[in-house]
């Protein structure tokens, strides 16, 4: 029930192995996103079967870093309770855990909440998506405003504790040109409140508003190369991430198909060493790309 890999994260700087952990639970208790179908993926399941998913997650542990994600929000109550979030924090203390990284809407943080990590290292990611409440509300239901957001934020630092701040790629309704001018802007509104922005890429998942949209053939997730494109127009120094999922499938992320591998590559590169100059690639299909730039405004529908 509980999935469990190695990955590398960026810590302090440099290159650190990070155990990554889903644990099932009741799931996100929105499920209203136009784009996410991750509630397909929650179980009622009893506090019990989730201490022993924990449990299986320390029997593996050997790293400073831990991630713990849900299919929702790690501080929602009725996801996980209280008491399986001390001991967390107990096991991860007496693991020599460092950081513990983890996810959740705005409106379950909470002071109370935070003061259980105070003797870790502590990362929040909020999926604000877009500094822009029309879009957020208008293109992908998100349900909570910038406002909201940044009222978490200002609680998490208040503890010294870091946020990363998930922004979408390509939102549906919004042409190609469109997306990438809102993930620039809203980076560049948030780069002053949090840690590091991770930048997602839009993703066809299953019985989504999205897919129905992909399946009419009006939506196409976002290229690859308006991934880079933003990371570079991106003014500010703050950390910045981009791990497409799906990167180079038909339901991804994509491009040509030729040169998907190689710019996934870099962007997973770019994400650990922060160089943009591994960003400098070329393919022939960048005249496609550039031609969506300037068709999708006026078409509303994909070039292909
Ligand atoms: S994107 Fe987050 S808040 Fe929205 S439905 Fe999915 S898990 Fe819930
Ligand atoms: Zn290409």
């Amino acid at each position: 029930m509980v999935k469990i890999w190695k990955e590398l994260e960026r810590y302090k700087g440099r290159e650190e192995r990070c155990l990554t952990a889903i644990i099932t639970t009741k799931g996100c208790a929105w499920r209203k996103c136009t784009m996410c179908s991750y509630w397909l993926e929650s179980r009622n399941v009893s506090e019990e079967i989730l201490r022993e998913q924990v449990d299986q997650i320390f029997a593996k542990i050997d790293t400073k870093l831990l991630k713990i994600f849900t299919s929702g929000s790690f501080f929602d109550e009725n996801e996980i309770s209280r008491d399986l979030r001390q001991y967390i924090v107990e096991r991860a203390l007496e693991a020599g855990v460092k950081k513990i990284i983890v996810e959740s809407r705005p409106e379950f943080v909470s002071e109370e909440k935070l003061k259980d990590f105070e003797a870790l290292e502590l990362e929040v990611g909020i999926g604000l998506e877009t500094a822009d409440d029309f879009i957020r509300e208008g293109c992908i239901n998100k349900g909570f405003s910038f406002s909201d957001f940044k009222f978490a934020v200002e609680k998490i630092k208040a503890f010294g504790f870091r946020v990363k701040c998930y922004l979408l790629l390509k939102p549906p309704f919004l042409s190609e040109r469109e997306a990438i001018l809102d993930v620039v802007n809203s980076a560049n509104m948030v780069s002053k409140l949090v840690d590091v922005i991770s930048i997602n890429l839009t993703n066809v998942q299953k019985g989504t508003i999205v897919e129905k949209l992909w399946e009419r053939r009006l939506y196409r997730p976002p290229w690859l190369w308006s991934a880079i494109e933003a990371i570079k127009r991106i003014e500010s120094d703050v950390e910045i991430i981009c791990d497409p999922v799906a990167g180079g499938k038909i339901r991804g992320p994509h491009n040509c198909g030729k040169c998907d591998r190689e710019v996934v590559s870099s962007l997973k590169l770019f994400s650990l060493t922060q160089d943009k100059s591994v960003l400098d690639l070329d393919c022939d299909c960048k005249v496609v790309w550039r031609k969506s730039l300037e068709i999708e405004d006026f078409s509303r529908v994909p070039l292909l």
